[in-house]
């Protein structure tokens, strides 16, 4: 599951999950996504890197990161070797 945060043409932004970037390319080539403020049809990925989650232990409101350190996440963090 992949979550992006869109806006529709009128400015408003919210989150909607998708199966996949691909599923995401498909629903808003098919003007399937809609705004749940408007109703607008014309939305776009707002300007946020997409939270892929692969596990369930990554949370939105939460780092991802268990050190908690801004830039950690990478395999080259000690922390994550546990
Ligand atoms: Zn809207």
């Amino acid at each position: 599951m992949i979550v992006y945060k869109l806006q529709c043409a009128k400015g408003h932004e919210f989150e909607e999950w998708f199966a996949s970037g691909a599923e995401y390319d498909r629903l808003a080539k098919k003007k399937k996504i809609k705004c749940p403020e408007c109703g607008d049809k014309t939305v776009a990925k707002a300007l946020m890197a997409p939270n892929v989650s692969s596990v369930d232990t990554v949370k939105p409101a939460k780092p991802a990161a268990p050190c908690g350190a801004a830039a950690c996440g990478s395999e080259t963090c000690p922390m994550m070797n546990n």
